[in-house]
């Protein structure tokens, strides 16, 4: 377990969910696989679930140490109200240990340790409205870890009719799954590679809690998700595994989950693999495509993969260049030519200003004018 350093006031901590008190004063946090047992004054591995006092307390609550206005196709989502603006937020601290990680900065950073604003949930909605976000993205460090917060979130977005993205790696319990992903409409979720070696030594974490994960998303919830697999060299990307993970896809979530290979470049604890070739997520694709996948695209590589085809006739119907789209030619989310139906959430709603809104939105344009996002 991690030390912590400093004390807040209690009482001005966020008694987090999912722990149960243990005999010897520790406490059982039972929100990701890790099963952390936290002793008094220190942290879980995520750095920002703490024992304050035999009780459990969330130190990510209220406190994003990222906010930035987004494209959607970044998080990246495809087929999920494409072209328009995300409102997205993350915290510090992480529940994988990736030796890969691109945004370090935070996710390996305890909560004292980056600059955080407190932020209330129903201001996180207003400022979406207020900066034309019809969704809210909870993103860059691991959102599963700050899952009060993704939940008080939510429900302020759904009285204001926006829509809110799970960007995750996946990594979160059967008794947490249900409290959080009832609330949110959609999610990419990162299957980082299709072996036990992978995931135990490469982001001490396992696959099978993942692949779990995902067959309660397609099985039990309504939630729109996307697959990424972060491709690296030599590490998770041998041809036979490529087809393993696309079969398992196919045979378990079915065809029509979008999969995105991206590239990788050397960051944070990998610098000594090179960045992944473009031939590599070609040669991907061709497996995945072949494997029975329908929408097989490439990521952080420019690339005609970014494009959304009609699997019906071939046609091209979303035109894309890195994340903007350039043409979108669906209607009512079919395909202009062949009528085929294209799956996805693909209209947005405006949001419902009704007075309560109304008024979040006059208290945080003064409290937070001098964001610059
Ligand atoms: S959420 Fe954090 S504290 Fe809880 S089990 Fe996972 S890593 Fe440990």
């Amino acid at each position: 377990m991690n030390e912590l350093k400093i004390f807040q006031k209690t009482e001005s901590l966020h008694e987090g969910r999912w722990w149960e008190p243990m005999p010897d004063g520790r406490v059982h946090c039972y929100l990701c696989p890790r099963h952390c047992h936290i002793g008094e004054g220190q942290a879980g591995f995520c750095f920002i679930r703490v024992n304050q006092g035999g009780k459990l307390y969330s130190l990510g609550y209220a406190s994003p140490a990222a906010l930035q206005i987004d494209p959607i196709e970044k998080k990246p989502l495809n087929h999920f109200l494409p072209g328009t603006r995300v409102f997205s937020l993350g915290t510090a601290g992480c529940n994988m240990g990736c030796f890969f990680c691109q945004n370090w900065s935070i996710s390996k950073s305890h909560s004292d340790q980056v600059r955080s604003t407190h932020i209330p949930a129903e201001d996180i909605v207003a400022l979406a409205v207020r900066y034309g976000c019809p969704s809210i993205a909870f993103t860059y460090n691991e959102p599963t870890i700050w899952g009060e917060y993704v939940i008080d979130i939510c429900v302020a977005a759904r009285e204001a009719g926006i829509r809110t993205v799970m960007v995750t790696n996946g990594y979160v319990t059967r008794e947490a799954f249900h409290d959080i992903y009832d609330h949110v409409d959609a999610a990419n979720v990162d299957l980082k590679a299709f072996t036990e070696g992978f995931y135990g030594r490469t982001t001490l974490t396992h696959l099978q809690p993942v692949l779990d994960m995902l067959v309660w998303l397609k099985e039990e919830t309504n939630v729109w998700f996307e697959i990424t697999n972060l491709m690296i060299p030599t590490l998770n990307d041998d041809p036979g595994e490529i087809r393993q993970l696309s079969d398992w896809i196919l045979q378990h979530l079915g065809a029509d989950v979008p999969l995105h290979f991206t590239a990788f470049h050397p960051d944070f604890k990998l610098r000594d693999k090179p960045a992944t070739p473009p031939e590599t997520l070609h040669a991907a694709r061709k497996i995945a495509l072949e494997a029975g996948l329908r929408y097989v695209y490439e990521g952080n590589i420019h690339s005609d993969a970014a494009h959304t085809f009609c699997p019906g006739c071939g046609k091209l119907v979303i035109r894309r260049s890195w994340h903007d789209v350039l043409e979108n030619s669906l209607r009512d989310g079919a395909c202009p030519s062949c009528a085929r139906k294209i799956p996805g959430r693909w209209t947005t709603t405006p949001p419902l200003r009704n007075a309560a809104l109304l008024r979040t939105l006059e208290q945080a344009a003064k409290k937070y004018g001098a964001l610059n996002l």
